[in-house]
């Protein structure tokens, strides 16, 4: 931005006109919002010149860091070369041709089909029209219902938010739609105290098969989560949880979906969940770390099971105008070069992911109120409790972690507060060095 103005005055035009999501637009106001001007690498600065270090990777999302020259060549040049073509009426184009090659390869094995959004709204969105129009073509239209979790996070829109488990959400706007159910989420710490994590797992994942029983295998089309639960609050499932899950899948015929948003593209040092986790979905929907965040784009990943049922049915009347957008595409593709030719995810999964680990785990476990010190990859998290023996968590739940986020965001590190879980998610390139520096705001 060549413009300048001081940081009053951003946030009084910013009042004034701009309408942020999830927040309270009054005491925003009163506050008024921290201006963030430029970045590079794992830092922000924001307009009054303060460097900050970005635990989050913006939201999970900047996978490959800040301030990236090819990122911006590859739109530069394609911008210049064709802007803009949709994909809906017998058209393509090489950017999006390209891309899709490139994520066959990079996905698991048996994902060589790929629909693009916008969003992770939209690739969540997609997602529950494609598994009920499965079942259609394949003569079970009664199999309409999805499965979530509670705390679970599949974004915004009506359907997103719906099979989503934040009851906060579903207290507006006419939520859930129809046909949307829930389990409870795989929290061993609040809910397997006198239990291993392994026979928690199994405990978690029967519920699903009690929810299947309850709706009926015959109306239940697919359960979705997060290999990962993020926005939930880094519920880091027990090794047992997720092969369970896929084998009542299997069992009641039932689709298996893994919202790969937050933990696609390296997150957790493989390069989807699902990997690290050891389960194979028949779907899964991706966004944020296939651009890095630099351009708006998700996707919904297919095995050939549901990529050909899909297609026996014919028309498949969804999209949008700017499903799988050149500019998008490009950048994506960059993105995903990086990610590759750089060995940033190698890197995360036998270097900086254990050190993360290792240091966050000497770090937090040394203070009375803290608990449950948790982490994979570059994605980790611990909870704020009352009473750690007892396990006891806070009476106001959510409280004590906005204090918390809100000390270390003016002493310029931001980390977020998920209720009373605090949890980070930074950059895929951060080094060691920046490890020990982020740890070390943090620990004071
Ligand atoms: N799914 C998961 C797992 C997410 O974490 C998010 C966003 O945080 C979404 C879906 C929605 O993505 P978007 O905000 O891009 O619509």
């Amino acid at each position: 931005m060549s413009q300048q103005r001081t940081t009053a005055e951003w946030r009084a035009l910013d009042a004034a006109h701009h309408v942020h999501p999830f927040s309270d637009a009054h005491s925003l106001n009163r506050q008024g919002a921290r201006v963030m001007t430029r970045a590079d690498g794992i830092y922000l600065w924001d307009s009054d010149g303060n460097k900050i270090i970005d635990g989050m990777a913006g939201l999970w999302c900047v996978n490959i860091g800040y301030g990236r020259h090819d990122m911006t060549a590859a739109a530069s040049r394609q911008m210049d070369e064709l802007p803009f073509y949709n994909t809906f009426f017998k058209t393509t184009h090489p950017a999006v041709v390209e891309l899709s090659a490139l994520l066959a390869k990079v996905a698991p094995e048996g994902f060589n089909h790929v629909f693009y959004t916008n969003s992770g709204s939209e690739s969540v969105d997609t997602m529950i029209r494609m598994v009920r129009r499965y079942w259609d073509v394949a003569g079970k239209p009664s199999k309409k219902t999805l499965i979530g979790r509670w705390n679970g996070y599949h974004g915004s829109t009506m359907g997103g938010a719906s099979l989503g488990g934040m009851d906060y959400m579903h207290a507006q706007g006419g939520l859930p739609i129809p046909d949307m159910a829930h389990i409870e989420q795989p929290w061993w710490y609040k809910f397997g105290k006198d239990m291993s994590r392994d026979e928690f797992g199994l405990l978690a994942a029967g519920w699903l098969e009690d929810r299947i029983l309850e709706i009926g295998p015959d109306n239940v089309a697919a359960f979705v989560g997060e290999p990962i639960q993020g926005a939930g609050g880094v519920i880091i499932p027990p090794d047992t949880y997720w092969p369970e899950i896929e084998r009542i899948c299997r069992k009641y015929d039932v689709l298996l979906v893994a919202d790969e948003v937050i933990c696609g593209f390296g997150r957790t040092g493989e390069w989807f969940g699902q990997q690290r986790f050891g389960f194979r979905p028949d779907i899964f929907t991706a966004a944020k770390g296939l651009t890095s965040g630099y351009l708006p784009m998700g996707a919904v990943f297919l095995n050939e099971k549901v990529a050909e049922g899909l297609a026996a049915g014919g028309d498949f009347n969804h999209g949008f105008t700017y499903s799988g957008h050149p500019v998008a595409a490009a950048v994506a593709r960059a993105n995903i070069l990086a990610l590759r030719d750089e060995g940033i995810i190698d890197r995360v999964r036998h270097d900086t992911g254990p050190y993360m680990q290792e240091r966050w785990r000497q770090v937090f476990g040394q203070f009375d109120h803290v608990d449950d010190v948790r982490g994979v990859g570059l994605i980790q998290a611990f909870t704020l409790v009352k009473d750690k023996a007892t396990r006891t968590l806070f009476p106001n739940w959510g409280e004590t972690g906005l204090i918390c986020r809100d000390i270390f965001f003016r002493n310029n590190l931001i980390m977020r507060a998920c209720a009373d879980h605090m949890v980070a998610s930074p950059p895929l390139v951060m080094t060691r060095a920046q490890i020990d520096e982020m740890l070390g705001v943090a620990e004071r």
